[in-house]
């Protein structure tokens, strides 16, 4: 259905997809299951008086499964996946010249679509990774359906995220779906769950928190802290400076990629190698960056970076386009720490330590950046002809 609560003329509308939802989890033919993203869990709350940033996971776990669903994911696990299939990526082109660097981070749908369509000279540079949603959704139809003895073509997979470009990602391409089904079949936004919490009479304030299925579940902070601008950045230094020195480095909190400035630039030592990073978030932020890599490269001279992230909205998704309304800064921040928060706590800080992760490369995968992980956690991009530079 159509929503135009927010446009006076009802010439904006929002594509309203919980009806669908609904829907589905009412067909005795359809196994429902569903993934939070790492971002929603710190800003649902607003919509029910919570504090600002009160990261509420396990409400949101049991809330789900009260709706119907048969089994809970998080993100935050495909997160951990992201990094492991991207940060072995970032090694092979520094180490051993696989592909281009700057190595550019694409797990944000605004910003690949914006890249395809206005800077298609950067294209190799992207990471070949799926967006973590879609590595999850991929194996619900693969490697859960298959341990658990359901018909994949009976899976049915919801994503709740904080971004509408989320809704046309899933649909972007067949490369999607290598599994042979799409990879998610439907998108929400943290507003259309919040909406989804209220339709069904759930007592979200009091509802006791539960757990996810960890299968797909089970996740470290720095799948957690994906939801920030940055936090891909520090949660792929974690896990790539372990592939590099083969030891996880003395402290895994790299501050330079945290915070709301819109370029934050950053050198470590690896190995006795320099790295550079840049992390832009915001659209018009992007371009600086870009405009230096064009330089470097014209100029013949070295990279001014070996590995940029880019997020399309400011702060990252805590600020998405799927989030409750209003975003300022300060509402940025605080959902942000509600992240950081859940990261320092944690019992797992990096991806690569996540046992249902190496779990799932010992039981289904095989190696990582192998065979299968390229079928079905990877994908590809092009330049969209009317705007070749
Ligand atoms: Fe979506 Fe914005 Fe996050 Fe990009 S930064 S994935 S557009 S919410």
């Amino acid at each position: 259905g159509q929503c135009s609560a927010h446009c006076p003329t009802g010439a904006i509308v929002e594509y309203d997809e919980t009806v669908d939802v609904w829907n589905k989890l009412q067909d005795p033919d359809a196994y429902c299951v569903v993934q939070i993203a790492p971002a929603v869990r710190v800003a649902v709350g607003e919509a029910f008086g919570f504090p600002i940033g009160a990261n509420l996971t396990g409400k949101i776990y049991a809330s789900l499964r009260r709706m119907g669903f048969k089994a809970v994911f998080d993100t935050n696990f495909g997160a951990d996946l992201t990094i492991i299939e991207e940060a072995s990526e970032f090694k092979s082109r520094l180490l051993d010249g696989t592909g281009a660097l700057p190595l550019i981070t694409s797990c944000c749908p605004g910003w690949v679509d914006f890249m395809e369509k206005f800077h298609g000279d950067m294209i190799d540079h992207f990471s070949s990774c799926k967006s973590p949603h879609e590595m999850v959704g991929a194996l619900s139809k693969t490697y859960y359906a298959h341990k658990m003895g359901i018909d994949p073509a009976k899976v049915f997979v919801v994503s709740v995220m904080p971004c509408t470009a989320k809704k046309s990602e899933i649909i972007r391409s067949k490369e999607m779906s290598s599994s042979g089904y799409q990879d998610v079949d439907v998108s929400l936004t943290t507003r259309e769950f919040a909406r989804m919490i209220k339709q069904s009479g759930i007592d979200f304030v009091s509802i006791p928190e539960e757990q996810p299925d960890h299968m797909l579940g089970a996740y470290t902070g720095a799948g957690t802290i994906f939801g920030a601008t940055g936090g891909v950045m520090e949660a792929a230094l974690r896990t790539a400076h372990y592939y590099v020195t083969g030891h996880d480095a003395p402290r895994v909190d790299f501050e330079m990629t945290r915070g709301l400035e819109g370029v934050k630039e950053g050198r470590l030592t690896v190995a006795g190698k320099e790295i550079r990073v840049a992390v832009a978030h915001g659209l018009a932020n992007v371009e600086e960056v870009l405009e230096k890599v064009r330089a470097a490269r014209e100029a013949g001279e070295e990279v001014p970076y070996h590995f940029i992230e880019v997020m399309a909205c400011a702060g990252g998704c805590v600020g998405g386009g799927g989030q409750p309304y209003g975003a300022t800064n300060e509402l940025r921040s605080k959902r942000a720490a509600g992240l950081y928060q859940e990261d320092q706590a944690g019992l797992w800080r990096c991806s690569h330590h996540n046992p249902y992760i190496k779990q799932l490369y010992a039981d289904f995968l095989g190696e990582i950046g192998g065979h299968e992980a390229h079928e079905l956690l990877h994908t590809s991009y092009q330049v969209l002809p009317e705007y070749k530079r």
